[in-house]
């Protein structure tokens, strides 16, 4: 899948969150932001084992740490595509929020975390309907997908998914953004002011 579709569909999970668990605590703005960040960086986080990633392309040197990381991670829909892959990044990235936490006391660490976790699970459910499937239950070297058929999955970048599943995400967003607007609101309104 796109970065785009990853993007979106990370929202979406964020989202869908937010109106399963409302009314959520006040939180302070900052952590909205934070969360809102995080859950962007999850979205994309599984693919720091292609050389081609966003994350890469952005920075210089990228296609070559992109190729290092891609080797230590297995090559690209490996260890950062399953559920032990996930709960390890998870645990990394839990150890840094705690330890940069003192730069940005007002910010809800455990919110951010759970921002950041969602995008990931979202970018695995959703590499699960392209054709290749994500090894969900590695060191099992099986690559699920959705439908279980093949030839009934998406390929990366074709039409279908920029013609439908990138316009249905932003349906599926505005959607639920609107069907949760109070409680959205609610939350900003209620922000802890610091
Ligand atoms: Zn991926």
């Amino acid at each position: 899948m796109i970065a785009r579709t990853h993007d979106l569909a990370a929202i979406t999970g964020l989202l869908l969150t937010v109106a399963a668990l409302s009314p959520l605590p006040p939180m302070s703005l900052a952590t909205i932001i934070a969360a809102l960040v995080a859950n962007q960086l999850g979205a994309i986080a599984p693919d720091i084992d292609q050389p081609t990633a966003p994350l890469w392309r952005n920075v210089s040197f990228g296609k070559l740490f992109g190729r290092f990381f891609g080797r230590i991670m297995g090559g690209h829909r490996f260890l950062t595509h399953s559920l032990i892959g996930v709960a390890l990044l998870g645990f990394v990235v839990n150890w840094l929020l705690v330890f940069i936490h003192p730069l940005f006391p007002s910010v809800d660490s455990t919110i951010v975390w759970w921002a950041f976790m969602i995008g990931m699970l979202s970018h695995l459910v959703m590499d699960s309907f392209t054709k290749e499937g994500v090894p969900w239950l590695l060191p099992v070297p099986i690559k699920f997908g959705f439908p279980p058929l093949r030839r009934f999955r998406i390929t990366t970048g074709r039409a279908i998914e920029n013609f439908f599943v990138v316009p249905l995400l932003i349906v599926i967003v505005i959607a639920i953004c609107a069907v949760t607007y109070p409680e959205l609101l609610q939350l900003v309104q209620d922000r802890v002011v610091e």
